[in-house]
């Protein structure tokens, strides 16, 4: 089955092919096929395409819409050009499966579309109003596309923190805000931990129950999660993606208070103080240079830069302070595993993050961390506490995801989004 993985933002578009089903899921021989995304949607667009293993193509174009936006990644794939050969026409695209960032606490597991979950997703807009529109406007467009019978999955970023407990949800706040709002901890990047979390039991052979450990997606966003039987047991972002990590731009924990004092100090409305905390925070905010991490430890190495320094040290600590945090929660865990942009390209920062969890029985191998290449264990052989490095694939969870929601009987049959 062709699936078509889409991840669509207020103003860009992810595309990702995908073939997989079942047999394809259990010999873990999914084939990608291709990849696209367009930035600047409604304005002068920027497009890249790229077949698995070719050459990127690139274009500029005026695209108005998500529509138009998914009309030129589909007229690119079936031509000659793309060299796509499993794909010559739409009806060769079997099913498509979306991103989306809020399942409020209505979407435990991954769904298939239909009128009911598209005016959830709506509902939920309150809660998630940067993110669900997009994500909708994806749906809509390939409804519009590929036809009212095409068959749609969506996969929410929360659904896999569905499992925490109250104790892990809930703020201490008067409890009539979480009864009345659900204003509570939903926790993000939930494809990302679940994958990262299921490739790590597939390599160590372990059953889901056995799986004690903390994952830490460190990307442009960061997040940590707890990891308790298989199940997410606690995570960093919380209500919003602003809480826990500090992430490019966004400052992570603070305290409240700030918001209300810095408003009144500086005469901003609080809606400015959020954005700020979320735009121009993090290692942005402290370094005063950039929210890249790359661009930072060049600066630290080449100019010695204090700032820089100060921003990677204070990221790294945070980092440090939820596996600690975390390990307690969890009465131990196994094993901690870097992923995402940062996690699985820097091996000082690895290594930075690493410096003290000597106390919880971490031993990290200097040889091994220095390595590049995929999924691999970082730790030595003797080390009580492991670390992994295993890259994510959001995507192919999502198609993952789909395929097997579509492949099993329909809904009113029971749950289906298994692992
Ligand atoms: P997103 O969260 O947007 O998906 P990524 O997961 O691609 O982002 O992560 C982007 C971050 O990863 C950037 O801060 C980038 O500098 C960092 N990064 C990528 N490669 C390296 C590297 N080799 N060393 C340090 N940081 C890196």
């Amino acid at each position: 089955m062709n699936v078509l993985v889409l991840n669509a933002g207020s103003a860009t578009l992810k595309f990702q092919l995908i073939a997989t089903d079942r047999a394809a899921i259990e010999r873990e021989d999914d084939v990608k096929l291709a990849r696209g995304l367009v930035e600047r949607i409604g304005g002068h667009a920027l497009i890249t395409f790229q077949r698995e293993g070719g050459p990127r193509v690139f274009r500029e174009k005026t695209l108005r819409d998500h529509r138009a936006a998914l009309a030129e990644f589909l007229s690119w794939v079936v031509s000659e050009e793309s060299g796509v050969s499993a794909v010559r026409s739409p009806a060769d695209i079997h099913a498509v499966g979306h991103r989306v960032v809020h399942g409020g606490q209505r979407f435990r597991e991954s769904v298939r579309v239909d009128a009911e979950v598209i005016a959830a997703i709506e509902d939920m807009f309150e809660l998630a109003p940067l993110h669900n529109p997009g994500n909708l406007k994806g749906v809509h467009a390939a409804t519009e596309l590929l036809g009212a019978g095409m068959p749609q999955v969506a996969v929410f970023d929360t659904a896999f923190h569905a499992s925490m407990p109250e104790t892990s949800y809930l703020y201490a706040i008067p409890y009539s805000h979480y009864r009345r709002f659900g204003l509570r901890k939903y926790g993000f990047h939930g494809s990302s931990h679940r994958y990262i979390a299921y490739r790590y039991r597939k390599l160590r052979g372990l059953p889901k129950e056995s799986v004690n450990i903390i994952t830490l997606h460190l990307g442009n966003g960061c997040s940590a999660c707890a990891i308790r039987e298989g199940r997410s047991f606690d995570t960093s972002m919380g209500f919003t993606p602003l809480e826990g990590l500090v992430m490019g731009t966004r400052a992570g924990d603070v305290d409240a208070s700030l918001v209300a004092w810095l408003a009144e100090k500086e005469g901003l409305s609080v809606a400015d103080v959020e954005s700020m905390l979320n735009k121009q925070s993090g290692l942005l905010g402290i370094s005063g240079l950039t929210s890249d991490m790359r661009e930072l430890l060049a600066e630290e190495a080449e100019n010695g830069d204090r700032r820089a320094r100060l921003a990677i040290e204070i990221f790294c600590q945070r980092v440090r302070k939820y596996i600690g945090a975390y390990f307690a929660e969890l009465g131990g865990a196994d094993a901690i595993v870097f992923s995402g942009g940062i996690g699985e390209n820097s091996a000082a920062i690895r290594e930075r993050i690493c410096r003290g969890l000597g106390a919880l029985g971490l031993e990290l191998d200097a040889t091994r961390n220095s390595h590049d290449g995929g999924a691999r264990v970082i730790s030595t052989d003797v080390s009580r506490l492991q670390a992994w490095v295993i890259p994510t694939d959001e995507e192919l969870l999502i198609a993952r995801d789909t395929a097997r929601l579509l492949a099993s009987p329909p809904p009113a049959a029971g749950p289906s989004s298994g692992r």
